[in-house]
């Protein structure tokens, strides 16, 4: 059987154990609490901490020897602008997918004062927690200065993605300016952790559908569906806004400026989405992304190894989508119309609050605390906050998927744009794969 497979039984079977004992209520189950859901955290939060064990040195290791092979560096310049420019284009989109639903449909505007009242008190106090942690967060200039680590090892030990990438990518060029046998040495070096990183992962892999299991039961079992329930069209805005822009927009600009079938993409792909669907960490989910980058769209390491740790970092599509539905949502809420001029400045600091968000559970929340104020809506953060943070977790998992998709396919479209032949090759028409004729296959006619 696939590993998919697995991942999705693991998936559905713990959506139905949770499900199940959500519904009976915990408090008629108390070998659930006592026993078996410490259990389940235990076995989820391994798997997490067991995967992102291997970030830090394949990261290092892959981007080392992906740059310092790319031979010109040039190229180098030309990708980091190809990147950042997809990033942007598909980040603005998304925004604008999830500003139009939520427009068209105004959740805000339907749901009833009661539940309203009594999500704010519920949640008021985790509210207030991460007001806090937003208003910890550094100034734009302190982010920019972050970014160049005074100390690498220590940007490493801290899991600093960012800072980390930029050392290794300054590292690297000075590396391909050595001498033919020191070079040599260093790259020979990072190959063989590059590859046994690679091994690692897939053992790692190899738990996944059990950690799946248990981190979906888990988050069911407690998951309050009453809450879902008063707020089910601002979830279902946020869900279909980001289902379109999964199948869509990425569909579109994977055949367009992939030149690939999308079907197949999606379907190469999948395993990725569910991971990240089940960590709610785009950090977490990289070395998969990565390893199914490589190997299953055939993308080479100089591009995969540059392109998708940049993502996780900053490129956070579904999260941006999410933050434009939620600051109008609480808008409505609250009655207060958003003009022409503050739906721009969504779009802008959506985009900022989506690249500052951490690719870790819930960073997308606190980061829409600054969305919020740019647009006056920092009296109501508290309040409105409280609101959405029961369904946040669920959201979490579907944006964290669709973030990570949106690098791949900006993997895909680099790739391609620097001549690389991905599997399935391109086509000239890229709507269908054109079959491969049998006497090719078996050599016979
Ligand atoms: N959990 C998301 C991610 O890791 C970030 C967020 O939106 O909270 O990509």
């Amino acid at each position: 059987m696939q590993l998919y497979t697995k991942i999705t039984i693991g998936l559905v079977a713990g959506a139905v154990v949770g499900a199940a004992v959500n519904v009976t209520g915990t408090a008629a189950l108390p070998f659930w609490s006592e026993g078996v859901l410490p259990f389940l955290n235990f076995v989820g939060s391994a798997f997490i901490r067991a995967i992102t064990m291997i970030v830090i040195p394949l990261v290092a290791a892959s981007l080392l020897v992906g740059v310092a092979s790319l031979g010109d560096l040039s190229k180098l310049g030309r990708m980091g602008g190809k990147t950042l420019g997809y990033y942007l284009l598909s980040t603005a989109i998304a925004i604008t997918i999830g500003l139009t639903l939520a427009l068209l449909i105004k959740p805000g505007s339907r749901i009833n004062p009661a539940s309203r009242d009594a999500l704010a008190r519920d949640f008021g106090e985790q509210a207030e927690g991460r007001i806090q942690l937003a208003a910890e967060s550094p100034g734009v200039w302190d982010v920019l200065l972050n970014m160049i680590p005074s100390n690498p090892i220590a940007a490493a030990a801290e899991g600093s993605l960012l800072p980390l990438i930029i050392f290794v990518i300054i590292f690297a060029a000075a590396v391909t300016l050595l001498p033919q046998d020191s070079r040599e040495v260093i790259l020979t070096f990072f190959r063989g952790v590059n590859d046994a990183s690679m091994i690692i992962i897939d053992w790692i892999m190899k738990l996944a559908p059990y950690a799946v299991f248990a981190l979906i039961a888990a988050t069911i079992s407690r998951f309050g569906l009453d809450v879902l329930q008063s707020l089910a069209i601002y979830t279902g805005v946020v869900t279909a806004g980001l289902l379109l822009h999964a199948f869509g927009t990425y569909g579109t600009l994977v055949a367009v400026l992939a030149r690939l079938n999308p079907i197949e993409f999606f379907r190469r792909v999948r395993e990725v989405p569910l991971i990240a669907f089940s960590t709610s960490s785009s950090n977490a989910t990289l070395p998969v992304t990565m390893e199914t980058a490589e190997e299953k769209l055939g993308v080479s390491k100089s591009v995969s190894s540059f392109v998708l740790p940049l993502g996780a970092t900053i490129n956070m599509d579904g999260t941006a989508l999410y933050q434009g539905v939620a600051t109008v949502f609480i808008a409505q809420v609250y009655g207060i119309v958003l003009g022409f001029d503050q739906l721009l400045t969504i779009v802008l600091t959506a985009t900022l609050a989506s690249i500052g968000a951490a690719g870790v559970p819930s960073a997308g929340i606190i980061t829409l605390i600054l969305v919020l104020q740019s647009v006056g809506l920092a009296g109501q953060a508290a309040a409105g906050i409280a609101l959405i943070l029961g369904v946040d977790r669920i959201l979490d998992m579907i944006r964290t998927a669709v973030n990570v998709t949106g690098d791949l396919s900006c993997a895909a479209f680099v790739a391609r744009s620097e001549g690389e032949t991905l599997m399935p090759a391109p086509v000239d028409h890229p709507i269908a794969i054109a079959p491969v004729p049998e006497h090719e296959l078996t050599g016979r006619r």
